[in-house]
């Protein structure tokens, strides 16, 4: 008998997969099983209409035993079978579509085998080279009397003979490989491991998957001890046994299954013992099909700032996982769910750089933000201490999503993000316009380390005293998002640290000229003691009591100077704010100080400098010498 050769890329593949380093080998099972359920699902397609198929429904199955002595694994299904045309053609070939993607990212250079290919994309068949060293298929075709056994111990080639099957369909035996190192192929034989495999991959496959599972039992044997008690002894019982449960959780409909069963289904999958806060099922059909059932975990995952969180949802093609984490589907804002995504329009042999492009995948994705979406809007007109938890939870996310890909997800954000204008109290910001007096024509903001130190700063008393409320922003990326927004129902935002306030009349304008005329040589003298550490010194019109604050001019504020400083270092110089300092010219401190300049020098520059430090302080910025300072006030006394 002669030996046959692969087709050149096929024998390619066939290396890679007998040499092997690939880690996650153990996907061979479910690649192997999941042809069987096609096979399966074409015969039954065909019995519908043809009664000589002579099967129900309930006949069909997959059938995994495991030979130890023999080291043979054997995957049976009694589905349409193969001729031996299609022997040659299917496993002398490899797949059309994973060979176009195996070549696309191969190149001509067939070393190039990044071991991570294999996980990308369903290598099909080939894949039990992983584990064996060789694999003999047993196959009888529909329609046939015949049956044909292919047989190859690798990439040297194959053989296809005549022999006999009792019955339609395939059996694809694996002689595993002796355990080395790095794999123990020995316990692909044990019923333990190809039990938790089935449940890990192919759980949801349509047919059921059974395995003869045996049961020690302990028996009376009816005899007695000598003292008189009943003898035992351990039988083991073999039981054929389904398992997998064939038809998973978000394939049933509502009526089925109850949000709390997905709640359970939840906290198992993912092993998190708090209730999602949200469950959103979805069962798409038209332009595309598909399942959805995705959850907002309840509380901050353990990892989720971490680099081991790995975002996305696991995605399934009619009930057979494709890919365990698919960000693909999640807008980056949505990163914090969980989820399944199960759609027969994808292809199982898909690779992740394929799926990126895929359409059918962006649809998909399209659809489910926007579920997410909607979810979210829901829970925050519906349950506010919920949305607020949440927001606790994963704002951040959902603000630093806004600004990624050059904000292109901004727009869709604006209705969700939340902001405290009082220690406890939030509103969004359709709910700031809606609430502003008509008095008041800018939405005032400030950014800040805390909600508390924000509503400290000098210049929010102002703002506040006339009965306007402040948005205090505590993230870095607020003020990001605040410019690319520019306004929110035709009202401008406005930092109450940086900007006009806009509140004062002409009159009152003209006022404080004419008092920054008079104090102008306050003024000079200030600006000149405290050199290049400001760059303006003013008369403020923001400050109620406070006697000074620091505030910039320009587009970079103190937040963002801060922020450039704690990056690493670029060999530029990170940009750095104006500085302005405002002194309030009805305080008694500005009074004590005009004195000072007037009489007593030494002690206007000590006044100076303590002012300057307070402004420092009360803006949030370190002061250089705090011990000097400390002495600085002290001799005041
Ligand atoms: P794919 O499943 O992506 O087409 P595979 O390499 O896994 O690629 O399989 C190649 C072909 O071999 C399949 O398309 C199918 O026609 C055939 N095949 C594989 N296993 C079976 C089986 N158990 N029964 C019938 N046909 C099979």
């Amino acid at each position: 008998m002669s030996k046959k050769q692969f087709k050149a890329e096929s024998k390619r593949l066939l290396d890679l997969m007998i040499n092997s380093i690939y880690t996650h080998k153990e996907i061979f099972l479910r690649e192997i099983i999941s042809n069987a359920s096609d096979a399966i699902d074409k015969l039954a397609y065909r019995a519908l209409t043809d009664d000589r198929v002579g099967l129900n429904r309930d006949d069909f199955r997959i059938f995994i035993s495991a030979d130890r002595e023999a080291g043979t694994l054997t995957v049976s299904d009694n589905g349409i079978g193969m001729t031996q045309e299609e022997l040659e053609q299917n496993l002398g070939v490899i797949a059309k579509s994973g060979s176009m993607a195996f070549k696309a990212e191969h190149g001509e250079d067939g070393k190039a085998a990044d071991t991570d290919i294999i996980g990308q994309f369903g290598v099909g068949f080939y894949s039990a080279f992983m584990v064996s060293d060789k694999v003999t298929v047993i196959s009888r075709a529909y329609g046939e009397d015949t049956a044909h056994r292919w047989e190859s111990s690798g990439a040297d080639g194959y053989t296809i003979t005549e022999c006999e099957k009792d019955s339609v369909g395939t059996d694809v035996i694996m002689h595993m490989k002796p355990d080395d190192e790095n794999e123990r192929y020995s316990d692909y034989l044990m019923a333990w491991k190809i039990m938790r495999l089935v449940k890990k991959y192919s759980d949801y496959i349509r047919w059921p998957i059974q395995m003869d599972v045996e049961h020690p039992e302990t028996k009376e044997t009816g005899e007695k001890n000598e003292d008189g008690s009943p003898k035992y002894e351990t039988v083991t019982k073999v039981e054929r046994e389904t398992i997998n449960s064939m038809v998973p959780i978000w394939q049933r409909s509502k009526s089925e299954v109850s949000d709390e069963d997905c709640m359970s289904f939840y906290k198992e999958h993912w092993h998190d013992s708090t209730d999602p806060a949200a469950v959103i099922r979805i069962n798409a059909e038209g332009q595309v099909s598909y399942k959805a059932l995705l959850f907002i975990p309840g509380r901050q995952l353990l990892d989720y700032m971490t680099s081991s969180y790995e975002p996305g949802l696991e995605l399934y093609s009619s009930g057979v996982m494709i890919m365990e984490h698919c960000a693909d589907v999640l807008a980056e804002s949505f990163y914090f769910v969980r989820g399944i995504v199960d759609s027969p329009d994808l292809s199982l042999n898909i690779s992740r750089e394929m799926l990126q492009h895929d359409r059918q995948l962006k649809l998909i994705a399209q659809n489910i933000n926007k579920r997410i979406k909607n979810e979210l809007i829901k829970m925050l007109q519906n349950d506010r201490p919920k949305y607020e938890e949440f927001y606790k939870n994963y704002g951040r996310q959902l603000r630093y999503g806004a600004v990624a890909n050059y904000g292109q997800d901004i727009e869709s954000l604006r209705e969700l993000l939340l902001y405290y204008t009082d220690t406890d109290k939030t509103a969004t910001l359709k709910e700031y316009a809606a609430g502003m007096p008509e008095s008041q024509s800018v939405i005032y903001y400030a950014m800040g380390e805390s909600v508390q130190k924000i509503l400290r700063l000098p210049q929010a008393e102002l703002v506040r005293s006339k009965g306007y409320e402040l948005l205090c922003m505590t993230d870095e990326v607020d003020e990001y998002i605040i410019e690319q927004l520019r306004e929110q129902d035709g009202k401008k935002f406005c930092n109450i640290v940086t900007d006009d306030l806009g509140l004062q009349t002409e009159e009152e304008k003209k006022e404080l000229e004419e008092k920054e005329n008079e104090a102008r040589d306050v003024l000079d003298f200030v600006r000149e003691t405290l050199g290049d550490r400001v760059a303006v010194v003013r008369l403020s019109s923001k400050l109620v009591s406070a006697p000074v604050c620091l505030t910039t001019e320009g587009s970079v504020t103190l937040e963002m100077e801060r922020y450039f400083k704690k990056l690493p270092p670029t060999g530029m110089e990170p940009p750095k704010a104006r500085r302005v300092l405002e002194l309030n010219a009805d305080s008694h401190a500005f009074a004590a100080l005009s004195e000072a300049v007037k009489s007593d020098a030494g002690r206007a520059r000590k006044l100076t400098d303590i002012l300057h430090t307070q402004a420092l302080l009360m803006a949030g910025e370190e002061i250089e010498d705090p011990a000097a300072y400390t002495e600085e006030v002290c001799s005041l006394f």
